[in-house]
This record gives structure tokens, sequence and C-alpha cells, in this order.
């Protein structure tokens, strides 16, 4: 009878079970893993072999087969090391198997023995909860993460022989202990730091506010990193589970740093314009991108008309969908992607088309190339398109500090928590206004006749094409939300209209 012990892998983000079966062959010594092992687990064997050696324990004279089950499911990474250690050891009769039933394990281990902290924890222990399991055992360095999972004992090993010591009865193991409340390693962003501005700020909480995408386009300087950069910090405070889902994402991207428990703020990725598609959406070795890396946070496109429309085009599906789907060899894996989009674009190459001082250089075709580069189809789909004027350096250095971050937050969870009752009310799996399509546009906006007046003038003075009319509802609904109205007016439609770019000759 083969030795069980349970384990898992992690698949997009998931924790997924895999038993670890361990039989002991009286053929000639050598060992067998089977059951599509990748790279890292077939390395195990000499990782496993030293580590027992180094307990003072034996590595069997036999032919040591190990089958990860269930076949079908690829098994990557370092994880399978201490199951596999700990099979080898029970069914050799070198420890006790009793406390083994219900325990799921994981860890690498390091050629002396030591317990490695492995990517995907959090989902492993997730996964460990949610199939009943009684308890995890776990390197400890993994332990700050995994003990934010309520209804499973984690504890937590510094070394192969303290596991041994364990289930042998000699010694205990520590249970995790979550991570002290974490003290954000970047500086809290503020938007009293920006000063003037007020019709950037004033998009910015919009989007926040309605969960719309938000280009801006301005000259370089004029400040539109610094504004995308504080996005974070005004929209709704993290929830617990967002806070779960997070961790989820960067644990399995080996992004947690020492000791690290949850993430406890919304994440801001910037990745630069000449990022991979396999970068910004994941690979098939299953790194999640940048767009993942942002969920629940904050995916800035910075001088967005220089990424390639390739992967511009990746992001359509994961803007609307809120996940990305990664196809592989084994199947499709589903990585979490729901993320606030920020683009921001120079009117033109070299950026000062329409500045009140500095002169353009461009030659008008290389300005209509570069702008035919912002209308793509992603660029269609941005809800609110601002322009960004530079700050005159008199009021840089002497105007009054910008309103605080923390009360545009408290407008914004206001505004959404006015979406979230509609939502209900109606009937709408939605959770903020950018989603809401097709009739429930108009359903939610419940726009006067004077509105509708407004809404069809514009359209016929802008030539907005349908999908234009429904954004600028959305806007003029998200705006109203802010207004605390019940209804979308005709100023609402107004505002919401003036949030798109027109030709650059009518920049202000
Ligand atoms: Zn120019």
């Amino acid at each position: 009878m083969a030795m069980v012990v349970c384990s898992g892998t992690v698949e997009g983000v998931d924790g997924v079970p895999i038993q670890v079966e361990v039989d002991l062959l009286r053929r000639l010594p050598n060992v067998v893993i089977v059951g599509l092992p990748g790279g890292a687990v077939r390395e195990s064997a000499d990782r496993v072999r030293s580590a027992i050696q180094q307990a003072g324990l034996e590595f069997p004279k036999k032919r040591v087969v190990i089958n990860l089950a269930p076949a079908d499911v690829r098994k990557s990474g370092t994880a399978f090391d201490l199951p596999i250690a700990v099979g080898i050891l029970a069914e050799s009769g070198q420890v006790a198997r009793e406390k083994l039933e219900g325990t799921v394990l994981f860890g690498e281990l390091s050629l002396e023995g030591q317990l490695r902290r492995v990517r995907g924890a959090l989902s492993l222990t997730l996964m460990a909860r949610d199939r009943g399991a009684k308890r995890v055992v776990l390197p400890a360095e993994n332990g700050p993460e995994a003990a934010v999972v309520d209804g499973v004992e984690v504890r937590c090993a510094q070394d192969l022989e303290q596991v041994v010591a364990w289930l042998d009865g000699r010694a205990s193991l520590p249970l995790a202990q979550a991570a002290a409340p974490a003290v954000d390693r970047e500086p809290t962003l503020d938007l009293a730091e920006v000063r003037g501005q007020p019709r950037a700020r004033r998009a910015l909480e919009i989007a926040a506010a309605g969960g719309h995408n938000l280009l801006m386009v301005g000259a370089p300087g004029c400040g539109k990193t610094m504004l995308a950069a504080r996005m974070p910090g005004i929209l709704p405070r993290l929830g617990f589970d967002e806070a779960i889902d997070i961790t989820r994402v960067w644990s399995v991207a080996g992004l947690l740093h020492d000791g690290q428990g949850l993430v406890t703020h919304r994440p801001f990725r910037a990745p630069h314009h000449t990022i991979s598609a396999a970068g910004m959406v994941g690979s098939a070795s299953l790194r999640p991108g940048e767009v993942s890396l942002a969920h629940h946070g904050v995916l800035f496109l910075d001088e967005v008309p220089e990424f390639s429309r390739h992967v511009l085009e990746l992001l359509r599906g994961p803007l609307e969908d809120r996940v990305i789907t990664v196809t592989r060899a084994a199947g499709t894996v589903r990585l979490p992607a729901s993320a606030a989009l920020v683009a921001a674009a120079n009117p033109c190459p070299c950026g000062f088309l329409g500045h009140p001082s500095k002169p353009c250089t461009c030659p008008p075709s290389a300005v209509e190339r570069y702008r035919g580069r912002l209308s793509g189809p992603l660029l269609d789909r941005i809800d609110l398109q601002v322009w960004v004027q530079p700050v005159d350096p008199e009021e840089l250095s002497r105007g009054p500090r910008g309103e605080p971050s923390a009360s545009v937050r408290a407008r914004v969870e206001q505004a959404r928590q006015v979406q979230l009752a509609r939502a209900r009310e109606q009937g709408l799996a939605v959770t903020c206004n950018a989603e809401l399509a097709g009739d429930a546009i108009r359903a939610a906006a419940q726009p006067t006749p004077q509105a509708l007046a407004v809404l069809e003038d514009t359209m016929a003075r802008l030539a907005m094409s349908a999908r234009g009319w429904a954004r600028t509802l959305k806007v003029a609904r998200t705006i109203a939300d802010l207004d605390g109205a019940e209804v979308v007016d005709a100023t609402h439609v107004l505002e919401a209209s003036s949030y798109r770019l027109t030709d650059v000759e009518e920049a202000p």
C-alpha cells in the first residue's frame, strides 16, 4: 500500500489539491516521479535525498516511485519537496503516520533540510481549508500570509527535522502568526501634494467614484503621473476579501516581501511601454501579468500611444470581463484582472502641442499619425478623457495645497454605496456605474427630459456614436451620484460630455 500525503499546486491563483503517493519497491535504488511534474518538481529528488540525510535519517535503498495525482494537472514549483520527504519517511517506517491524516503539507527543502518559502502559500492554504483539511504545515517564512485564513490550523516549521519531531510527537510546531498591521513600504501619496489642476483632479475623482477608465493628455511634466499615482489613495478602502484576492496574486508572483501578511493597499502598477504581451497579461508559465498584479488597484499606462497595438488590444478583454484567460497546453487558466485603467499621453510626439508657452515642433503629418494611435479600440473604451494643462510655476510654489485624499475618498465611498444600493434594487450584478451596459444605463441614470435634450444636442454637435452616448450617460450618472442627486439632469450631462478629447485645436 502506497503512502499518500496531501499537498497542492497553484493554477492561475487557485490552489489545486494534489495527492503525493510514495511507493518503495525492492528494485535497483533510484527515484521515479510520475504525474506531469514540471522541471522544478523533477529536481526535487536530489533536495529530498540530501535533506533526509541531513536530518540524520535514512534515504531508502529501494526504488522510490512518487506519483503526483491527479495526473492531468500540471505541477510546477518546489512545494512538493516536503510532502515527498515526509511520504518517503512514513512509507519506510521512519516517522509516525497518524498526524498526516487531514494534514496538507507543502514547502521547498534546501540541501541542508531547511524549509524555504514557496509561491502561492495563501492560495494553497485557502484550498486546504475549503477541502476540509484539519491543518496545514508550511515553511515558517510563509506563515504570516497563510495565518490570515480562518477555519484551518496553520503550523510553521523551520526545517524537516522539526516536522519529523512533530509527527513523532516529540515536539510541537508553532501556530502561524499573522503579521503585525503592515506599515506600507511606499510613502502614502496624497492628493494634497497636487497644487492646481482642478479639472484633472475632478476627472480623477469621477473615475474613482464610478470605476471609469481615464485618459489624461498633456505636455511632459504637467503632473499626469503624479495624479495617477494618487488614484489608489482615493479608491474605496480595501475590504478584507479584496486584500485576500490581491495577496493571492502577489504571493503567486513571488512579490511578497519577508514576513509580509496581507497586502493592505491597492496596487499601483506602471509598466513601461516596451512591455511584452506575456508581461502585460501573464504567461504560459503562469506568472500573473501586470493587469493581474493591478487587480483591485490601478494599472497606469504612461505614454500609451507608445505601447504595442497588440498589447493594448489584449487588454480589451480583461477591461470588460475583469478576468484574463491564459491558454496553455494543459488547458486554460483564468487570472483575476479587475483594475482601474489610467492612461496618459502627450498631445503630440514633441509633447507641446497646445502648450501655452512652448511651441510644438511636430510636422502636421506626425501629429496625425500619433493621434491615430490614440483612437485605437482600447481607447474607445475609456469613459473619461481630460486635458491636463501645465501648472503655472507661481502657483506650484505659492498656491494652496490641494484637498487631501481622505476627504476625496469619503465622497468616492459615498457614491459607490449609492451605486451598490441601486444595483441591488434593480437586481443588477454590477458594483459600479462603469459596469452598466445596454438598457441598464438608462434605467440607472433616469435622465430628465432636459438631460436627454442636452445629450441629443451634444451627440449631434460632436458627431458622437452610440457608444459615446452610453459612455456620456454613465459618467453623468456618476457625477449625479457624487452630487447626491436621484436623477441625472442637464448639468450632469453637460459636465460628462466635456470629458472627451475633441480636436487638438479646441484644446483649452
Ligand atoms: Zn509637437
